[in-house]
């Protein structure tokens, strides 16, 4: 449950608390004439969120009275968006047109009561008599039809005896009454159309303000939730059930904010219109705000679930960023995806002092992700890198390739440019450059060469092709109105870009970080071995703030945080983030921590000229340094940058763990000793020896049989369990990865 309790749920309680309710049943009832989007998860998380919290339940209810626009398609769709939300409702999926001869009853009834009449007076007419906010109505001469007129016509309309339009069923309210929808409302109409469940045997429906109130009774509803524009109908709901005497417990209506998204429109008529119209592909096309398409983009529904809590639920109408939605997916999977490597503009580079070829072992996570993993990358003297990467007359502050800068691959060497190589046309098609040996990563870098980022790059001989589908908000206007205002850049298609041979896609749901450019999603429909096609999902950092700030500079740019009012960048601080996110590949979490931070960047820059590993140094400097100087001055620090990137060092050459990290870090805040030298003392060398850990292994499987037996009748996530307990032992030295390897290995 979330921590702070909404007034939804404070209103729950309460009726648990007084025993008005023995148990919380909710409703999700949306009308299937449409896919469902984002504004319907809120609904949907709203109230399978409460029904599971209070160990209640949650129906889904088709809400089908109106049965022109109603499909099964929709009826599926609906179905679907609330399993990936990971919710279950009870039973079967209800509908409200099985209710329709209860409901009819409930109409006699009323009848008999003298409650409802009968109404033949034409459309016109009758909006004409309801009067106006400061204007009493006046009633039909029809209302003083007898029981038994009312009854007899209702019947008939009921056999299909009249034409449309003919006659309604009213409710007998008060046609003075300062609501005006209890100015006598509609309760029945007659509809000579085919129903897609009840087929032809109605040809009166009822009106949502009569079946609405009585399916969620039948039901044993306990808390009807809605959206504010129903805050009006709230009268009329509970004028039916008191009039009808339905005995309690019965159920009340309870209103919040509708959600609303810049950027977007969300009612299912405009994306109805979108989709007929073939702005898009359909109603999964991942432009949409559809659940179908968030889920076909690679959104999580775990993203989609922070989004709809971040929002929290209010109780006044509001329009939220959707750049906090993206905000929310980043989040999600900066620690859970691999990254690896893939160039969508490629430029060759042919490294002329290189010759054979070799192999990289890279990690797919960085080290304050707690997870592990890594992949060989190939290498050799033909490679491809971004176009975008390189540059003949840079600007000032550009920090890839030049002529006269060096750029470190990612993972392998430092390259020089010698020569840049142009078509007849003068488009650049080829840079030779020559390949510092004594840079190789995981060494000690002796080259000597001074670098300022790393980049992303392929071998050309291993590569695979790949088509990658870039999205960008399919509207520009904040607010659109529709089909005119869809931005025409919305899809850009690249049919060839190279990934490395890694990436091999073998279950459904995989999601990578293409370092660099952002996180990616093989398409669910589309991806095939012989043609992978990957969605991009969203990028790295909000590059809508970016472009908004350019032509005013005052103006505010786009949150990157979900809580509480982000103050906007200045000038230069939005350039280091821009430096740290794209030359350096930083997340934008970090890079925001540090850009923002005068100090904390100054000490990450100078540990950064010590020791190029931007990455893991920008993650140290951002949770450990970053603490310490909570309430110190650098002045005051008993270590310094060239201390920390020491440390650092010892961490990516993998002679200490990351955790022990932390440990050698609480000794220099202490003692400003050398981190290699607390090392030595402490004996805190990782233990990588298959042959130290192997009996420590033996010993750990020995004291878990129960486990063992488990684990070898298919419960994989054991794995972690027994890794666990063999880093325990080895008093956290053990290297993580050769744990995993011989754990694997010895439960086979
Ligand atoms: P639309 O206007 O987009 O077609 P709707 O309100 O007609 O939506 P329904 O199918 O009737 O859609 O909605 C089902 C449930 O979802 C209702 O309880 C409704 O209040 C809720 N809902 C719909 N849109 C939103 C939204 N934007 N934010 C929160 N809840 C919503
Ligand atoms: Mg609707």
């Amino acid at each position: 449950m979330s921590e702070h309790k909404d007034f939804l749920r404070t209103i729950v309680e309460k009726d648990l608390e007084s025993g008005k309710y023995k148990e919380i049943v909710t409703r999700f009832p949306p009308e299937p004439n449409g896919f469902p989007h984002i504004g319907h998860a809120k609904s949907i998380a709203i109230n399978f969120g409460i029904a599971r919290d209070y160990d209640g339940h949650c129906n889904l209810r088709m809400d089908d009275t109106n049965p022109t626009k109603e499909d099964t398609k929709y009826v599926e769709a609906l179905k679907d968006a609330v399993e990936w939300l990971g919710f279950e409702w009870k039973g079967d999926v209800r509908y409200t047109s099985d209710y329709f001869d209860k409901i009819y009853e409930y109409a006699i009834q009323l009848i008999k009561m003298g409650k409802a009449y009968v109404d033949s007076l034409p459309e016109d007419e009758i909006r004409e008599y309801r009067g106006t906010v400061t204007e009493v109505g006046k009633r039909s001469k029809y209302a003083d039809r007898s029981v038994e007129e009312n009854l007899d016509l209702f019947e008939r309309m009921k056999k299909g005896e009249f034409k449309d339009g003919e006659h309604i069923l009213r409710a007998k309210i008060d046609m003075s009454a300062a609501n005006m929808k209890l100015r006598d409302p509609l309760l029945y109409r007659i509809r000579h159309v085919q129903h897609f469940r009840a087929g032809n045997e109605w040809a009166v429906y009822p009106m949502y303000d009569f079946a609405h109130c009585l399916s969620d009774y039948i039901e044993g509803v306990s808390h009807s939730i809605c959206t504010l524009e129903f805050e009006n109908n709230r009268d009329i709901y509970n004028w039916v059930l008191d009039t009808l005497s339905l005995k309690p417990p019965r159920p009340y209506q309870h209103e919040f904010a509708r959600l609303g998204i810049n950027y977007t429109v969300m009612s299912k008529r405009k994306l109805l219109e979108l989709v007929e119209a073939k702005v898009v592909s359909g109603w999964d096309d991942p432009r949409l705000p559809t659940i179908a398409g968030y889920k076909r983009r690679g959104y999580t529904p775990e993203s989609i679930l922070n989004f709809c809590d971040s929002v929290g639920i209010a109780k006044a109408n509001s329009m939220v960023d959707v750049a906090q939605l993206e905000f929310c997916i980043r989040d999600d999977l900066n620690t859970k995806v691999p990254r690896v490597l893939c160039v969508l503009d490629p430029l060759k580079v042919s490294i002329t002092n290189y010759e054979g070829s070799e192999e990289f072992d890279a990690p797919y996570y960085p080290h304050d992700v707690p997870k592990e993993g890594s992949r060989k990358i190939p290498f050799s003297s033909e490679i491809y890198i971004e176009r975008g990467d390189f540059m003949e007359n840079p600007p000032k502050g550009y920090f890839r390739l030049t002529p006269a800068q060096s750029v470190r691959l990612r993972h392998a060497y430092i390259i020089t440019c010698k020569e840049v190589i142009k078509d007849a046309s003068g488009r650049l098609v080829e840079i030779k450059a020559e390949y510092s040996a004594a840079s190789k990563v995981g060494d000690e870098d002796k080259s000597g060469i001074k670098v300022k980022s790393a980049i992303q790059w392929v071998s050309a001989a291993e590569a695979k092709s790949v088509e990658v589908r870039v999205y960008d908000r399919l509207f520009k206007e904040e607010a659109p109105e529709g089909i005119e205002d869809v931005n025409a850049d919305s899809l850009q298609i690249i049919k060839n870009a190279l990934i490395e041979p890694s990436v091999i896609v073998d279950k459904p749901d995989e999601r990578f970080q293409f370092e660099r450019q952002g996180y990616f999603y093989a398409d669910p429909i589309d991806y095939s071995d012989d043609k992978p096609v990957f969605n991009k999902i969203v990028g790295l950092k909000d590059s809508w703030a970016k472009k908004e700030k350019a032509p005013t500079p005052k103006v505010q740019t786009k949150k990157v945080q979900v809580d509480g009012e982000v103050v906007a960048m200045s000038e230069a601080e939005q350039m280091l983030f821009d430096k740290y996110t794209k030359e350096l590949g930083l997340n934008s979490e970090v890079a925001n921590t540090l850009a923002r931070d005068k100090q904390l960047s100054a000490f990450y820059e100078e540990a950064l000229v010590a020791l190029n590993s931007p990455v893991s140094l920008s993650n140290m400097v951002t949770n450990e340094v970053a603490r310490e100087l909570k309430d110190k001055r650098v002045e005051e620090l008993k270590f310094n940058a060239l201390q920390i990137a020491e440390l650092v060092s010892i961490v990516d050459d993998g002679t200490i763990s990351n955790k022990i990290a932390k440990q050698v870090f609480e000794e220099m805040c202490k003692s400003g000793a050398n981190p290699k030298q607390i090392v030595k003392d402490k004996g805190l060398v990782q233990i990588s020896d298959p042959a130290v850990i192997a009996p420590i292994i033996d010993d750990v499987i020995a004291k878990n049989p129960d486990n063992v037996a488990k684990f070898k009748a298919g419960n994989t996530k054991l794995l972690g369990f027994f890794v666990g307990q063999v880093l325990k032992a080895t008093g956290g030295k053990g290297n993580p990865k050769v744990v995993n390897e011989l754990v694997m290995q010895k439960l086979q």
